[in-house]
């Protein structure tokens, strides 16, 4: 059940003007938004509000960085320092880290922290990856010597999503500034508040003015300015398949700038009825409920054989069942709120939408509480491919289980969908797990096992889920130019 949480006056709350070029300001238009606590439904504090002028002067701080004064002249050694600076930072004020995010975004607290983890490693990785990116030399015909530069794209827009607020910071700036860029990044408007707090600390890391400039502000308004700017050489974005489009459209009609898209998943994970049941059960269970079902990547489209269709079924419901729904501050708590109304109505709609189409809810499908955004784990069974439930991102913790007969039936099925993010299979027969991971067509696929991130690992789509890939060396191309120099010897 859902108890009082940890008031807002309990957690510190860090600044909330715009940093731009290392000043902490209003925005231009003097407006402020209220950014609010999901578990309660009150607001925590109002943040400046970034609009076209203040993304004007936070592109130009980024640029007069990328131009003069230390980034350009700075050794890549002392980037990498830099960013490993900046990791010690976030690992020193972890905890404090962690209430803001939950706070702010409703995740338990615990998996604030789990997020901080792969934060940290994700600077550190790229901190080592800054004097290791490096171009080639090439065997062309004739007298000639060629190499090639892998230099810094130049100012890049990044505009980020409110379910992994800090993560989402730390998969973006990290690659950018390991290679050189300047940033101008937009937070999503639920989510304002950690990702400033990082803001200091990049401060006090000691990056030079104008290299990391942050904006909270809304999509239409500062994240449509960003994405058409004239001098910004490359757009990042994570968030909607939909919003994906309109940033690409934004490109196409302003200079043409790169752009990488990490977009929504309807992933399948499917099950073999040979798996380790009692590893599949809560495999398949935290793949959809983590994170309140606020991932890209939640094993959504639940396959389940024939075989052990009606066993699975059932525990799978009483896994469901047993999910602790409550106050994120508590360390019992497995499931905070939704991160807004607007996500908990959207959510609530594709409940009824499953309930009208004749798919069977075996539990959940309610509010938990009388405030905030919880709602409580939903499990439909006998889903069709056809429904709603099944082929829209639902982004909330609602269980779809699919019944199928065998494998090619169910990579033919697993396929049939426009979305290509991820994937996974549980069995103890390798044969099936190599036809799924070579078959399915998905950036990532996991074999009895899911959400296994790791800073090394690159992510990303096939299909609509995507352009381009994050972490990893991978990540790294995505974030450099390639210039070719051919000298006459
Ligand atoms: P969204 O609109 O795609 O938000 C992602 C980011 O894009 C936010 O910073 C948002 O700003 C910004 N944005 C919105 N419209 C924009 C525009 N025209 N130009 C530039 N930037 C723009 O996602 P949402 O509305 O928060 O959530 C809707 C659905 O998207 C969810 O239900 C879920 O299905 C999906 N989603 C996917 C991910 C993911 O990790 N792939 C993350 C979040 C949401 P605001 O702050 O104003 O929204
Ligand atoms: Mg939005």
């Amino acid at each position: 059940m859902v108890t009082a949480t940890v008031p807002a006056q309990q957690v510190k709350i860090g600044p909330t003007q715009l940093l731009i070029n290392n000043e902490w300001v209003e925005s231009v238009s003097g407006r402020r938004f209220e950014t609010i606590n999901p578990a309660t439904g009150e607001t925590i504090c109002t943040v400046a509000e970034a609009d076209a002028p203040d993304v004007e002067k936070a592109v130009q701080a980024a640029r007069a960085a990328f131009k003069g004064g230390e980034w350009p002249k700075m050794s890549a050694t002392k980037r990498g320092e830099l960013l490993y600076k900046l990791a010690d930072l976030i690992e020193q004020n972890i905890d404090e880290l962690a209430r803001l995010e939950t706070l702010d975004n409703g995740k338990p607290v615990h998996d604030s922290l789990g997020d901080l983890g792969l934060v940290i490693a994700c600077y550190r990785y790229y901190a080592g990856w800054a004097d290791k990116v490096q171009g080639k030399t090439i065997p062309i015909n004739g007298p000639y010597f060629c190499y090639t530069r892998h230099e810094p794209v130049g100012v890049v827009g990044q505009i980020i999503p409110w379910n992994f607020p800090l993560l989402m910071q730390a998969w973006k700036l990290a690659p950018a500034l390991a290679t050189g860029n300047t940033v101008v990044m937009k937070t999503a408007e639920q989510t304002p508040l950690s990702a400033l707090r990082v803001g200091e600390l990049i401060i006090e890391a000691g990056f030079p003015p104008g290299v990391v400039n942050i904006l909270s502000g809304y999509g239409p308004t500062a994240g449509a300015a960003i994405s058409r700017h004239m001098d910004v050489d490359k757009v990042a974005f994570t968030g909607s398949t939909e919003v994906g489009h309109l940033i690409m459209e934004a490109a196409a009609k302003s200079n043409l700038k790169r752009v990488t898209l990490e977009l929504g998943g309807k992933s399948p994970n499917i099950v073999f009825a040979d798996a380790d049941m009692d590893l599949a059960i809560e495999g398949v269970h935290q793949a959809l409920f983590f994170n309140q079902g606020q991932c890209c990547c939640a094993g959504s489209r639940l396959f389940v054989e024939e075989k052990c269709y009606d066993e699975f079924v059932a525990k799978a419901v009483a896994r469901a069942k047993r999910r602790t729904v409550g106050n994120p501050f508590d360390a019992n708590t497995e499931q905070g709120p939704q991160v807004d109304k607007e996500q908990f109505d959207k959510v609530m709609g594709y409940i009824e939408s499953g309930m009208r189409e004749g798919a069977q809810m075996l539990c959940g499908g309610t509010q938990v509480g009388d405030r905030g955004f919880f709602i409580a784990p939903t499990v439909f069974a006998d889903v069709r491919d056809d429904m709603k439930i099944a082929q829209e991102e639902i982004f909330g913790p609602v269980m779809s289980i699919i019944k199928f007969k065998d494998i090619d039936e169910v990579i033919q099925r697993a396929n049939n969908t426009m979305y290509g993010l991820a994937a996974a299979v549980w069995t103890q027969d390798i044969s099936k797990a190599h036809a799924i991971a070579n078959n399915v067509r998905a950036g990532t696929v996991w074999v009895n096992c899911y959400d296994v991130f790791d800073a090394a690992a690159p992510f990303g789509g096939f299909k609509q889920s995507g352009i381009g890939r994050e972490l990893g060396e991978y990540g790294l191309q995505q974030y450099t130019e390639i210039k070719t120099v051919t000298i006459k010897l």
